[in-house]
């Protein structure tokens, strides 16, 4: 069984208690009490013994990355004292180095915890713990060992700041192959993998945090993320993994929405924040590794910027099948594998298809009967590549308005041959518009700019605008941009962002689990996070 663990820093007896009891109500179901700052025996044995659940006492000194700047005869103090609370620590942590190097620490932790040769009964196991708060330690292994060792040492403990997402496959790889109950985690963000996948690999416990901000390590999510984004309570040893992959892609709102949707459909899956350095190098490195991981089960993942095109020349260099379409785009945004885990890889896009969705959705006709339209794209970036690859895909008429002129060109030539015209325009020129339907593909209007608009609906293309005219933001925060709110004021159909967003997601839902995405968990989801953020 691998324990949810919340860390607490103790400051008094009352409120480490209390702490304690809320870890035990979020479903935690081991408590660390860190007692670095708090270290008088009495006390300590007091917030043991009352504690709501059961729990490692850890005194962790500053040359390890903790608070305690006292002396051995502190530590070897409290130690004396816990061997004697009723009931007892599950587990005192002790540091390697100081177990190795103190013959009197070895004495004392080896009256206190059960091993081969205890004589007196106690049902306190010693974790022994080497951390590295800056890279991967060098004898990384030779530290495994001796704990291996070590007769006393019931579990082993490592802990390390990942340099990549890499770094969490030797943190998987260790607590797989291991000789004892191991903890092996990845601190910062880039190890947030080895934090929420520990129960996958059978590791003996991962730590969260009880709030945000509260953590007793860099890159512990929160005990009620772990329960309820990332899934804890599903993960088991087949789990597949997915996740996103950008730089950044901290506030991502994906692995909400994917998460979300797995538990809604039962389908047994893991969605993680997956940041990898901008360089081609770096993503090939460590998707193929990943890729290359079995027991990691890695089978998808949704790739935005500054990958977007990283993973068409990954697919095509794995030989992959990247979608026709992607490859005109010269972009893709979602990875998977075809058939079972062992499957080719393929890319896509779903973002062009998302666009098509939310606006044939909203119209109620097919893409097949776009054929008519006029559809004028604001901007020339990425996003109304994929909208201009999609629209004039399916025969309608596409104008890019672009502030530069020249790319709206580029883009325009780039389309040439598709079955809609596509055609390039000067932004001064949206007044004279005469089309159907306008989709922002700038920032324009995006938050924290909320008052900005890219089109002064007051004066232009005012003139047309009105029912059966439809308007699509592919902003999504704020939900409703003033681009939106004018044009529903104007009698127009309106799109938002969200639409696009939902839809490109569900899409890459389906080609990973073949299940039909729950449209309703997504919307609800990305509207309940763009709530937060706006508050
Ligand atoms: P991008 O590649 O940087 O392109 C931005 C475009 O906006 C460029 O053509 C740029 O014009 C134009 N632009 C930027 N600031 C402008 C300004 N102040 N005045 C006039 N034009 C301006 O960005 P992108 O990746 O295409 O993303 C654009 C927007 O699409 C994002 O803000 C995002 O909200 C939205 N998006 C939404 C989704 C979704 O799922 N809902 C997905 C992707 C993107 P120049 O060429 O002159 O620089």
């Amino acid at each position: 069984m691998t324990h949810l663990a919340v860390a607490i820093q103790v400051e008094s007896v009352p409120q480490a208690l209390a702490a304690a009891a809320r870890a035990a109500e979020l479903g935690a179901d081991l408590i660390e009490f860190r007692v670095d700052r708090f270290t008088d025996p009495e006390a300590v044995a007091a917030v043991v013994q009352q504690s709501a659940l059961p729990c490692i006492v850890t005194c962790r000194p500053t040359w390890e990355g903790g608070f305690f700047d006292g002396d051995d005869a502190t530590r070897l103090a409290l130690w004396e004292r816990l061997g004697e609370c009723v009931p007892p620590p599950a587990y005192i942590d002790v540091e390697l180095a100081a177990y190795q190097r103190s013959p009197q620490v070895r004495h004392t932790v080896g009256l206190v915890v059960d091993h081969p040769g205890q004589v007196r009964p106690t049902h306190t196991g010693l974790i022994l713990s080497s951390h590295d708060f800056t890279e991967r330690p060098r004898g990384l292994y030779q530290r495994i060992e001796a704990m291996a060792a070590a007769a006393a040492c019931r579990v082993i403990k490592l802990a390390w700041k990942a340099r990549s997402l890499r770094d969490n496959l030797e943190a998987f790889e260790i607590a797989l192959q291991r000789h004892k109950p191991t903890i092996a985690l990845c601190m910062g963000e880039e190890g947030l993998a080895s934090r929420v996948l520990a129960k996958k690999f059978g590791a003996l416990l991962t730590f969260a945090a009880l709030d945000t901000g509260g953590g007793t390590a860099p890159g512990q999510p929160t005990v009620r993320d772990l329960k309820t984004v990332y899934r804890w309570d599903a993960v088991n040893e087949e789990t597949r993994v997915f996740g996103v992959i950008g730089h950044p892609v901290g506030h991502s709102m994906s692995p909400a929405i994917h998460n979300a949707g797995f538990d809604a459909t039962g389908f047994d899956g893991v969605y993680l924040p997956l940041p990898i350095l901008p360089a081609y190098e770096a993503f090939k490195a460590t998707v193929g590794s990943w890729l290359d991981f079995a027991p990691l089960h890695f089978s998808g993942a949704s790739v935005t910027i500054p990958h977007k095109e990283n993973l068409l020349r990954f697919v095509r260099e794995s030989g992959g099948e990247i979608e026709p379409l992607a490859e005109r785009i010269g972009a893709a945004n979602t990875l998977g594998r075809r058939g079972d885990r062992d499957g080719k890889l393929y890319a896509c896009n779903t973002d062009y298809a998302a666009a098509l969705d939310a606006v044939c959705d909203a119209m109620g006709c097919k893409r097949e009967e776009l054929g008519g339209q006029r559809v004028a794209v604001i901007g020339a970036g990425g996003a109304a590549r994929a909208v201009v690859a999609g629209f004039s895909h399916y025969g309608a008429t596409v104008v890019i308005y672009n502030r530069t002129f020249e790319k709206a060109e580029a883009l325009a030539q780039a389309f040439a041959d598709a079955p809609g015209k596509v055609v390039a325009a000067r932004l001064e020129k949206l007044c004279d518009s005469c089309c159907q339907v306008y989709i922002n593909c700038t920032p324009i209007g995006m938050s924290p700019n909320v008052d900005a608009s890219p089109i002064d609906t007051a004066a232009t293309p005012g003139k047309g605008w009105g029912p059966g005219t439809v308007v699509f933001d592919t902003i999504y925060n704020p939900p409703e941009t003033r681009l939106l709110r004018e044009a529903k004021a104007a009698g127009c159909m309106t799109i938002s962002g969200v639409e696009m967003f939902v839809h490109q997601a569900a899409a890459q839902f389906e080609l990973w689990t073949g299940h039909a995405a729950p449209l309703e968990v997504f919307r609800a989801v990305l509207n309940e996070r763009l709530k937060v953020i706006s508050n």
